[in-house]
């Protein structure tokens, strides 16, 4: 007989999933209820209005896709990119590389502005990679990069591609609630998220949203998205106001019921307030790291407090130090991905999990191992 499975109580300061609070957790074992329900019907329109303000938009196209954050990059992509399309693809990191992947997926062609791993995008490059290619009709790029910890400049990138007349495609998975986001502010276009990180829900939801005119290109698109789960007009039955809420396919009821949850909990704090206790607690961590004598991965100006790329000091064995973490803590930790794998830690101050508490923890449990 296989036994139930019982967790331990992890303290999770990794790159994501990040620690769920207790609240999340409690909305989640909440009375399933049908997904045409008029009473969950209610839920989705508060949903989406806590959206529009975690995002600060008024795009009525403002859902939680049934699935974690790489099916709201794949619904991003999927809708916009059509066969023959070319689309300046910023890449930094892990995920820009992802994006890549997707623009060739659906036939584009994909257009490659590189930047080193722990470096910022280039605004500049990308500026060049529009006068060589004024054929693109999207700017595709991530506004916090999971794998290094670094933020680029996301209303600047969002600027150039108005100024070019394509579209823009954000990957926000990592910033939202954690770091500054004005979709509207900035004219984004098609932005995606997830609910893993700084919204500190469970993990396996992407929030997105559209702009009028990334919802217009969809409408005049000649070619069928290649994904049915994904087309937006077909969700829309479901999602769209105005709409009879026709079925598109079940809703993840009680995932929904942890959305609105921590969406709550997030407009009961304030979005700003959000910002400023991520900061606080950023800056305490970096303070800490370095009285140990450990250094930062990532220039100041452009470090996520949410993600921290700590170098790992010469010498020191990367995963026994993850190892003796979990073991001896029960607290992770992050490794380093792709090009920084064995080079950095990543530590995350994500949504709940970004509080004075778990700096001391991680900060305490950190000298232990390693001294
Ligand atoms: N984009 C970024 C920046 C991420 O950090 C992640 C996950 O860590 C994803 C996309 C993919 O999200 P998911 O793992 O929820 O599919």
């Amino acid at each position: 007989m296989t036994s139930s499975f019982f967790p331990p109580q992890r303290t999770l300061m990794g790159p994501g999933p990040s620690d769920v609070s207790p609240r999340v957790l409690g909305a989640v074992s909440r009375p399933t209820i049908g997904h045409l329900d008029p009473l969950f019907v209610q839920l989705m329109d508060e949903i989406k209005g806590l959206l529009q303000y975690a995002f600060q938009t008024e795009n009525e196209l403002t859902i939680p896709v049934s699935a974690p954050g790489s099916a709201g990059m794949e619904a991003c992509f999927v809708n916009l990119v059509s066969p023959g399309d070319t689309v300046i693809v910023c890449q930094n990191g892990v995920f820009g590389g992802r994006m890549k992947e997707n623009v060739e997926r659906c036939g584009g062609i994909a257009v490659m502005v590189e930047d080193a791993w722990g470096e910022p995008v280039s605004v500049d490059k990308t500026r060049a990679a529009f006068a060589e290619h004024p054929e693109a009709t999207l700017l595709a790029f991530v506004h916090a990069e999971t794998s290094t910890g670094v933020k680029s400049d996301a209303a600047a990138l969002c600027a150039l591609a108005k100024e070019n007349n394509a579209l823009s495609i954000v990957d926000t998975v990592t910033s939202l609630a954690g770091i500054e986001l004005k979709v509207d502010a900035w004219g984004a276009d098609a932005v995606y998220s997830g609910t893993q990180k700084c919204l500190s829900c469970i993990p396996g939801i992407s929030p997105v949203t559209f702009s009028p005119a990334a919802v217009e290109r969809i409408q005049n698109r000649e070619h069928k998205v290649q994904s049915w789960f994904l087309d937006m007009q077909l969700v829309m039955g479901y999602w769209g106001a105005n709409t009879k809420r026709a079925y598109h396919h079940t809703a993840p009821v009680n995932d929904l019921y942890a959305l609105h949850e921590s969406l709550v909990m997030l407009q009961e704090e304030g979005l700003e307030n959000a910002h400023a206790r991520h900061q606080r607690n950023h800056e305490a961590l970096v303070a800490g790291l370095e009285a140990m004598g450990l250094s930062m991965a990532v220039a100041a100006e452009h470090r996520l407090p949410q993600l921290n790329a700590v170098n790992i000091p010469e010498g020191v064995d990367d995963a026994a130090v993850r190892t003796a973490l979990l073991q001896d803590f029960n607290l992770e930790i992050g490794a380093g991905l792709g090009a920084l794998a064995g080079k950095t830690w990543r530590i995350g101050l994500m949504g709940y999990a970004s509080s004075p508490r778990n700096v001391v923890t991680c900060l305490t449990a950190l000298e232990a191992v390693l001294s």
